[in-house]
């Protein structure tokens, strides 16, 4: 049977975007709720400065909590070498590097040149392989720019085979403001491909802003991706991208597979309930359109058991 792996970022990259600051007790719950579903590559938590993005100040303290669990891996983001330290004195196996392939928007959120990220982040993928770290790189705004609008492919080649050489194991293409549509992903995915990255090192990082994020996904699986980035109940987007909306829903990507015979190892049950324990912690409506769609299931259930005067 064909299968996919789906890396989960609601912890992380969904909750840093919340106004909402939630406790390392809530979070443990919402991390509970995603292994019992079944996810096995799950994104927990950032070591960038905790005064940069509050919402994930207790990063330490996330990973001292974590559980042993067989078959999962716990990530978490590390954004230079002061974050790589925090990390290993953490105790983190699992790191994730980020930067974007746009100029401006590496600029506006890291302020740093493409160059200055790329020689850094070289560095600290380099010293993490020597600790015995596995590192996942993401590479943003591959498919548009909230400030330059085209991003040249060309950018991202580089990028990809830097990170590459240094050692990274996984490229993680983000959709960053969901401006893609699927004949783009084909053709830069092909592209990439074609110069000489395997796109089993590629994960695939869409945003459902506009719709099209499923559209996106299946364009990037029908050219070979096999792993695909969510996060429960679609939480999340860029705060530095203007009107991003939230990450595609990892129910939208479990259901899509499942209903294509692809086996994603979560179980759609398990989470629809992780995407209602995030709404319920943070106390509003989520969009993911099958965590919506589950909840309207739910209710009318309710409704349906109170009439029968169950
Ligand atoms: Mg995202």
């Amino acid at each position: 049977m064909q299968s996919v792996r789906l890396h989960e970022v609601a912890l992380r990259d969904g909750l840093q975007n919340e106004a909402k600051v939630l406790s390392v007790a809530q979070k443990r719950s919402i991390l509970d709720s995603l292994i019992a579903a079944g996810f096995r590559d799950i994104e927990v938590t950032s070591f960038v400065r905790p005064r940069m993005i509050p919402q994930l100040s207790d990063a330490s303290e996330m990973v001292a909590a974590l559980p042993q669990v067989e078959g999962v891996r716990f990530w978490a983001l590390v954004p230079n070498q002061v974050g790589l330290e925090r990390s290993l004195d953490a105790g983190v196996q699992n790191i994730a590097t980020f930067m974007s392939s746009s100029e401006t928007h590496n600029k506006k959120n890291v302020n740093r040149t493409i160059v200055e990220s790329l020689a850094s982040l070289e560095a600290v993928t380099r010293t993490a392989v020597a600790h015995g770290q596995r590192v996942r790189a993401y590479i943003s705004t591959v498919f548009g720019c909230p400030y330059e609008g085209d991003v040249d492919p060309a950018s991202t080649l580089r990028i990809a085979r830097a990170l590459l050489d240094a050692g990274a194991s996984e490229l993680s293409l983000g959709d960053t403001t969901g401006v893609a549509n699927p004949l783009q992903v084909q053709s830069v995915l092909r592209y990439l491909e074609a110069e000489g990255i395997p796109m089993d090192v590629i994960a695939a990082h869409f945003h459902d802003t506009r719709g099209t994020a499923l559209a996106n996904v299946l364009a990037a699986w029908q050219c070979g991706v096999r792993v695909f980035d969510g996060a429960v109940a679609g939480v999340g987007g860029c705060p530095y991208a203007p009107g991003a909306a939230g990450n595609v829903g990892s129910e939208d990507l479990v259901n899509l597979f499942e209903q294509m015979g692809v086996e994603t190892g979560v179980s759609l049950e398990g989470a629809c309930h992780a995407g209602q324990v995030v709404e319920t912690h943070l106390g509003r409506p989520l969009p993911s359109r099958y965590h919506q769609f589950w909840q309207t299931s739910q209710q009318a259930e309710d409704t349906l058991l109170e009439a029968k005067g169950a």
